[in-house]
């Protein structure tokens, strides 16, 4: 199973992705993730790419391709892919690489949530800045304030979540979204799932759509 989530900032890829890897046994990919560890690092690519990341701007598509071809090129088995493609460009790119390796994409899940629950999911998320772990303050709070449940790590408000950023990052998100569809719609393998409720809830549309049990 080679799976991409799509959808707007805030609308539950990297939570829903990280189920769908545990339930099905692949690893999940987030470029995002990957991105925020190099951020971490003193190098000259950390430099660059801040200059993106934090401003919310998409890293230019080759940078992108670069880190997924890397993360990709040890797993042929599956995998669960989150914030990969961003536009129809990076589709392509994804596909070019798999057809050249006698491989498919299965599914593009693409997340539908209304504005509003975006705009409240983005300014509630912290994420732990050890591990990753995603959490939303009102729906799915940490048990001690600050505190990851999972490592002990300490939560933060990711840089681009910040409310001027946003605005941007759904800017940019509308203005690429609709070729992509388009794009994946044309291939057969689109998914539109509503992903407005709770964790559990958006997971079982999830499993159904893609008929897993
Ligand atoms: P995310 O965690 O998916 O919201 O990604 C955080 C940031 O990483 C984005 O706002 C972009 O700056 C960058 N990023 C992640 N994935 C991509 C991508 N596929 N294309 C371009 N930039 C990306």
């Amino acid at each position: 199973m080679k799976v991409v989530f799509l959808g707007p900032p805030g609308a539950g890829k990297g939570t829903q992705a990280k189920k769908l890897s545990e339930k099905c046994g692949i690893p999940h990919h987030s470029t995002g993730d990957i991105f925020r560890d190099i951020l971490k690092e003193s190098s000259p690519l950390s430099r660059e790419l801040a200059g993106y990341v934090n401003e919310g701007e998409l890293v230019p598509d080759e940078i992108v391709f670069k880190t997924v071809k890397k993360t990709l090129d040890s797993n042929r088995d599956g995998w669960v892919l989150d914030g990969y493609p961003r536009n129809r460009n990076q589709a392509k790119m994804l596909d070019n690489f798999l057809n050249g390796r006698d491989e498919n994409l299965t599914d593009a899940v693409y997340l539908e949530v209304p504005r509003e629950v975006i705009i409240n999911r983005l300014s509630n998320r912290r994420v732990c800045s050890e591990c990753g772990e995603i959490y939303n303050l009102s729906q799915n709070p940490p048990e001690n304030e600050g505190v990851c449940d999972k490592c002990g790590g300490e939560l933060v408000q990711r840089e681009d979540d910040k409310p001027k950023t946003v605005r941007k990052r759904l800017k940019i998100f509308s203005s690429k979204i609709k070729p992509l569809k388009e794009y994946y719609r044309e291939k057969g393998v689109l998914e539109k799932i509503n992903g407005d409720g709770d964790v559990g809830e958006v997971f079982e549309r999830i499993k159904e759509e893609l008929n897993i049990g």
